[in-house]
């Protein structure tokens, strides 16, 4: 029949949890079986936005050279004279840029994700 699931003896294991406040089993490793097909789907990627540039953006406002956004994260940020992304810097503390994003007094920290060839924070 469409759209029922598998015979019982297909279904998978049903496990106590030890914590009885929680009375959920776990879902069967790799996944829920598909109620149209019987079959597990296979994994889906996890959805990430990776930050790919970081600059300064200085069309609103300039930087006031108040080193906040060096202190919060000086892997990433330095502050000569004005704002300056390090050489080489690791994108990947994406929290890091976040914070010292939303510490600037200005707002002209941008960053783009996923290489949209635009600034994505405002
Ligand atoms: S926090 Fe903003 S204003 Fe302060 S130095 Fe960094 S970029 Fe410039």
């Amino acid at each position: 029949m469409r759209g029922s699931r598998a015979s019982s003896a297909a279904e998978p294991t049903i496990l106590s949890c030890p914590d009885f406040a929680c009375h959920a089993p776990p879902p069967p490793v790799g996944g829920l079986l598909s109620p149209l097909t019987g079959v597990r789907p296979p994994p889906r990627m996890p959805a990430t936005m990776t930050i790919t540039k970081v600059w300064l953006d200085e069309s609103q406002n300039e930087c006031i050279s108040c080193g906040a956004c060096e202190s919060v994260a000086p892997d990433i940020f330095e502050v000569p004279q004005k704002m300056a992304v390090r050489e080489g810097a690791d994108f990947s503390n994406e929290d890091a840029i976040h914070d010292a994003a939303n510490s600037c007094p200005v707002s002209v920290i941008a960053f783009e994700v996923d290489g949209s060839g635009q600034r994505d924070n405002n």
